[in-house]
């Protein structure tokens, strides 16, 4: 999700070796096709959260195609889980919902509205994302989690803190809530950072979430309380998540397994455990 800021961080990087480096940059930028409102889109009342891919094809510009013959609904509030090798186009497929990218052919549609015809604010408001690379601005711990949610109140604030299980770290803070955080201030770690993503979707409590769960950086104690905190999430949410330990999953409503841009299996644990076939060989 974070490609765009990870391209902008490349021309920070990038700037002090020249102008022409730096130009060379802002062309690579400048390819990435722009998504905006399409005419005549229109605000997404608030959505339930079915989310229909249509015969979604993909290919990211200029490249061949990653994605194929995508169909699948997702009914609101169920959990949907990808799985399968890395480049199989799991983190793409996702990245489709908030459109990030439009597919190359076929359609998307939230409680039967195309993505198209939404605008992208009020598209974007109601999906909600945790990642692995949790971006950290230097404020303070309770502007990192109001983020988004301006207005919140400290009730709110303290409410979803409470809820991503981020109240031992809020005690343990120098300055409460006005604690600054991030390179500035005090550094938090991984597991922390993500829980501080947690606590920010808890407070805009988004029908749909999107997990890409990467819990790999974490110990174990830490692995196990963010899990926790996603599991809370997740309740009542459309949640799509790609998981990377499968047996965080074996719950999940729905095991999607994508190979080369194909989902190539469906359903849930016990059916892909009976059926011996791609779940089956990775779960080993
Ligand atoms: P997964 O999440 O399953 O590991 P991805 O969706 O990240 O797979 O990648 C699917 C394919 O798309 C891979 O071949 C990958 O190299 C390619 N890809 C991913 N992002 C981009 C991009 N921004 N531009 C071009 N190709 C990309
Ligand atoms: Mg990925």
């Amino acid at each position: 999700f974070f490609r765009p800021l990870e391209k902008i961080a490349a021309v920070i990087e990038t700037y002090p070796r020249g102008i022409a480096g730096f130009q060379r940059y802002l062309d690579l930028l400048s390819t990435e096709p722009e998504i905006t409102d399409a005419p005549g889109a229109k605000d997404a009342p608030d959505l339930k959260g079915r989310i229909e891919f249509d015969d979604v094809h993909f290919a990211y510009e200029g490249a061949k195609a990653v994605l194929h013959d995508i169909s699948v609904t997702v009914e609101p509030g169920q959990t949907v889980a990808l799985v399968g090798p890395s480049g199989a186009g799991k983190s793409t497929l996702m990245a489709l919902v908030p459109r990030f990218y439009e597919p190359t052919q076929g359609e998307i549609r939230i409680d039967g509205i195309p993505l198209r015809d939404m605008t992208l604010d009020s598209l974007r408001r109601q999906v909600g994302h945790v990642s692995q690379d949790v971006f950290l601005f230097g404020g303070t711990l309770r502007e990192n989690v109001a983020y988004g949610r301006l207005d919140a109140t400290e009730e709110e604030i303290l409410d979803a803190i409470e809820h991503a299980q981020l109240r031992p770290v809020l005690e343990a803070m120098p300055n409460g809530l006005d604690t600054v955080v991030g390179e500035r201030g005090v550094m938090l770690s991984g597991g922390q950072r993500q829980r501080v993503a947690i606590a920010r979707v808890f407070l805009r409590n988004p029908p749909i979430l999107l997990l890409d769960e990467a819990t790999s950086a974490l110990d174990r104690g830490t692995e196990r309380e963010v899990q926790a905190a996603l599991s809370r999430l997740a309740v009542g949410r459309t949640t799509l998540i790609i998981a990377h330990r499968l047996n965080t999953i074996q719950h999940a409503d729905r095991i999607l397994v994508m190979e080369k841009g194909r989902i190539v299996e469906s359903g849930n644990h016990e059916d892909l455990m009976t059926r011996q076939a791609a779940y089956y060989a990775l779960v080993g």
